[in-house]
């Protein structure tokens, strides 16, 4: 049987309005919309909780948000922001998962089934993702866990803002029977209603249709929603690019002068980082050796090849990078090993790279 996946839904709280209110402490507290001036045909882009109170959500015409709440702050929005705020949740994002695939400047599903750091529990990373985007960007996200990209996108919902929800393997077929069918991604308002019209209503209801009737009333999306009901949601976490690089550090209890025990941490360390690589189909082409002295001085040297880097390249460049560091001559507290010029490689080339660890 295939490995439960471990999906994360991340999702920004009410994201350009927490820029701007981020960026412009007077915002603070009130009610913000980013979008078109009152008097303009424009519309709501984005809007602060507080705006939201009134009944203002986006894609309202910013005249009528101006009607409900006369007193709220319009701005224009400021993509540049935005997207400096989008380029470090992804870096983020990339330290744990596998796999990333934005839906948005301010949304992912992140696949981290096979990250190893807290146990491996999604759970802990999602609480690790929440606290660092936190920290770097000084903005709440939300995240849904699960095994599946349908139950994490609704999980991220759950518990807005600054929320955190799991829904369980065990739990996820009550879970979808219990929720109302406009509550379910994928099924939007026309949908909603031609469902309500033959008596579904929640995902209890939907379950009980057969496969048939609902291809015959919905046509393709008969086959998604027979299987969502069930809580069933095969669909990967695409990437849209591939990771800049791979490493792994580590940091020694004492300080290290010995070339021929860095040369076996480094060995260790190799193998680790292409065991990783291995599992996301990846290959490399520049190993980088990075070290620090007792002193806390920093150096890397770096070594590219021609073609992809199987083990036995990597622990054949190790020796010669220890050279060019002149190891041995200073104590070192910390050495790391990190692969990059990564690509994508084929099945074949998968398997005998991992033959090979
Ligand atoms: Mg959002």
């Amino acid at each position: 049987m295939a490995k439960q996946r471990k999906i994360i839904h991340v999702d920004m709280d009410a994201f350009f309005a927490s820029v701007e209110q981020r960026d412009q402490p007077e915002y603070q507290g009130k009610p913000l919309i980013v979008g078109g001036q009152p008097n303009s045909r424009g519309v709501v882009a984005a809007c602060s909780y507080e705006a939201r109170k009134f009944g203002i959500h986006s894609a309202m015409s910013s005249s009528r948000a101006y009607r409900l709440c006369p007193q709220a702050i319009f701005v224009p929005p400021r993509f540049e922001a935005y997207r400096e705020v989008s380029n470090q949740i992804r870096e983020i994002f990339w330290q744990y998962a596998t796999q990333v695939e934005p839906l948005s400047l301010d949304e992912a599903y992140l696949d981290v089934t096979y990250t190893a750091d807290f146990d491996g529990s999604a759970t802990r990373i999602a609480q690790a993702i929440k606290a660092e985007i936190l920290t770097k960007t000084q903005l709440n996200a939300s995240a849904g866990v699960s095994y599946n990209k349908f139950l994490a996108k609704i999980a991220s919902d759950m518990d807005k803002p600054n929320g955190l929800y799991v829904i369980k393997p065990e739990q996820g077929l009550a879970f979808v029977a219990n929720l109302p069918i406009g509550k379910f991604h994928g099924i939007g308002p026309a949908t909603e209603k031609k469902m309500h019209q033959l008596g579904i209503r929640t995902g209890g209801d939907l379950r009980e249709k057969s496969l048939l009737a609902l291809v015959e009333k919905f046509g393709q999306s008969g086959q998604y929603y027979y299987s969502i009901a069930r809580a069933i949601d095969e669909r990967p976490v695409r990437s849209t690019r591939v990771r800049k690089s791979l490493g792994k550090e580590t940091t020694f209890a004492e300080d290290i002068l010995s070339v021929a025990l860095l040369t076996e941490k480094l060995n260790e360390l190799a193998e680790q980082v292409l065991t990783k690589l291995s599992q996301q189909a990846l290959q490399a082409k520049t190993i980088t050796l990075k070290v620090k002295y007792a002193n806390f001085q920093q150096v890397t040297r770096a070594q590219s090849v021609e073609v992809g880097l199987d083990l036995h390249a990597i622990k054949s460049w190790i020796p010669q990078l220890l050279q060019r560091i002149k190891a041995g001559e200073q104590p070192i507290r910390l050495v790391g090993l990190s692969l990059s010029g990564l690509e994508k490689i084929g099945f074949e080339g998968r398997m005998g790279q991992l033959l090979l660890v």
